[in-house]
């Protein structure tokens, strides 16, 4: 997707602190975090949003949460919040799926 943030992310054209990378997904900071440590797992394929997958991204979506809560424990989580956002009444805002991982301090979405 030309015009998609998280597609340019994925491809280096815009930068990021991306701290983790494999075949299948990218992880970086978040750039107006909500907590003390609050980054994103994103999928390198782009899918519009958790109301849009398909039966063949079942093993796609499972990947990201495995490598969400092994990259939550790897920066020093003993705690934290996975959390979706979908569509724009769910709160999205950046239209290609994302997992918010969030822990330390201040963990509330509404409050950033
Ligand atoms: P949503 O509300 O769509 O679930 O969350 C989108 C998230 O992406 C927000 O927390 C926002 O701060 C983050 N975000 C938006 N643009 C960028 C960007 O260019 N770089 C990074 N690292 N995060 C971004
Ligand atoms: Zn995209």
């Amino acid at each position: 997707m030309q015009d998609c943030i998280f597609c340019k992310i994925v491809r280096g054209d815009i930068p990021s602190k991306k701290f983790y990378e494999d075949e299948q997904v990218v992880a970086f900071h978040d750039i107006n975090p909500c907590a003390k440590t609050h980054f994103l797992v994103v999928p390198k394929k782009h899918i519009r949003s958790m109301a849009d997958i398909e039966e063949s991204d079942r093993d796609l979506i499972g990947h990201m949460m495995f490598m969400g809560q092994k990259l939550a424990k790897e920066q020093g989580l003993k705690g934290w919040k996975m959390l979706f956002n979908v569509e724009k009444e769910g709160g999205q805002v950046v239209f290609h799926i994302h997992l918010h991982v969030l822990g330390g301090g201040v963990i509330s979405l509404d409050e950033c």
